[in-house]
């Protein structure tokens, strides 16, 4: 048996064990985590991974329940001017279930109100995205092929004319939703000064809409490192800033390529651009969906980091990897975008 319930009642020291900042103890004392119907965490002879035990009713598996104590334990005693939370945007902030069908991505959501040109970002999506996840394709190659995808994709949106409006109603219209304690996870993290580095593949201005019309306030401990368009006079895009950033390269532009969020009059809070002082925190929490979200933190030399995996999609396939790659893994079932992160996120 690889797992050990620890309980299968609500247990109350909930994920704000990591987060609840104000009242870091100075101890040694490890409480219990997350409040959760169930948690369960292996055993050290957690090799024989029991697929059977695994029911909708169990949200979160641990891979080594005393190292992630010790993990939050140091973060606890150092105090929040030590954390950064560094978090993927799709499927991972957001929703992977919206309403029972699937959760659009900043990506996917997009309409350039040009139908021609949405029919062949479509089809390029049919044609990469299998290749994206094929494991037939050596990572260079795959690279080289995503680099490709992005910049085909890119060059159609400049091509098709895209224009902040449409930005606007794509977001408007779309079926994106942030799982559920995010904004308070968000509103926490703001009123004690941890940043909160929002790394994505996706497209700088859509995450920065979602936020405006989903959220409906600027945070300004929020920085997204994502590919940032440039818009001219007339708000129809002409080009893109800096270096590209596709699925397989998020670990190599980090806080280079960090933007703070505009807030609603299109100003920068300077007071958030400060690039060397988050590199100072050395304790991170990482929340991914994707086990290449791990890079995220790459290029920062930290000292502590625990991460979160949402496994949202072929679970009993994909869990050993993830359980093995994350300290937490999160698993998403249909239908349960809002309750699961509920827990994850409860702050
Ligand atoms: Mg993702």
């Amino acid at each position: 048996m690889s797992y050990r319930l620890l309980s299968s009642n609500i247990i109350n020291t909930e994920w704000s064990a990591i987060l609840k900042l104000q009242n870091f103890p100075n101890s040694n004392h490890i409480p219990n985590f997350f409040l959760l119907n169930r948690v369960w965490c292996c055993s050290n002879n957690y090799n024989n991974l029991e697929m059977e035990d695994l029911d909708p009713t169990k949200l979160i598996v641990i891979n080594d329940q005393r190292s992630l104590d010790r993990k939050i334990s140091a973060i606890r005693n150092d105090g929040p001017s030590k954390l950064q939370v560094i978090a993927d945007f799709d499927a991972t902030l957001t929703r992977y279930w919206v309403n029972g069908l699937r959760g659009q991505s900043s990506h996917g959501l997009l309409k350039q109100g040009n139908p021609e040109y949405d029919a062949k970002r479509q089809a390029l999506f049919e044609y990469y995205h299998p290749l994206e996840f094929s494991p037939a394709i050596p990572l260079e190659e795959k690279t080289k092929l995503m680099e490709e995808w992005w910049g085909k994709t890119h060059g159609l949106l400049i091509e098709g004319g895209l224009t902040y409006d449409a930005i606007k109603s794509s977001v408007a219209n779309s079926n994106i939703a942030f799982r559920d304690g995010v904004v308070e996870l968000f509103e926490l993290l703001e009123e004690k000064d941890v940043p909160v580095l929002i790394f994505s593949a996706g497209l700088a201005d859509i995450i920065e809409e979602v936020l405006r019309q989903k959220v409906h306030r600027y945070f300004k401990n929020i920085k997204i490192v994502s590919n940032q368009m440039v818009f001219d006079d007339s708000g129809r895009l002409v080009s893109f800033k800096g270096k590209l950033i596709h699925s397989l390269n998020k670990n190599e532009h980090a806080l280079d390529m960090a933007t703070p969020l505009h807030d609603q009059t299109g100003g920068i809070d300077s007071a958030v651009a400060d690039n060397a002082s988050v590199k100072q925190r050395t304790n991170v929490l990482l929340l991914g969906d994707h086990t290449g979200d791990l890079g995220m933190s790459d290029g920062l030399n930290y000292e502590n980091r625990i991460s979160v995996g949402f496994l949202n999609d072929n679970i009993e396939k994909n869990l050993e990897s993830y359980r093995k790659a994350f300290d937490i893994v999160y698993l998403t079932h249909v239908g349960s975008g809002g309750s699961c992160s509920r827990a994850v996120f409860k702050v």
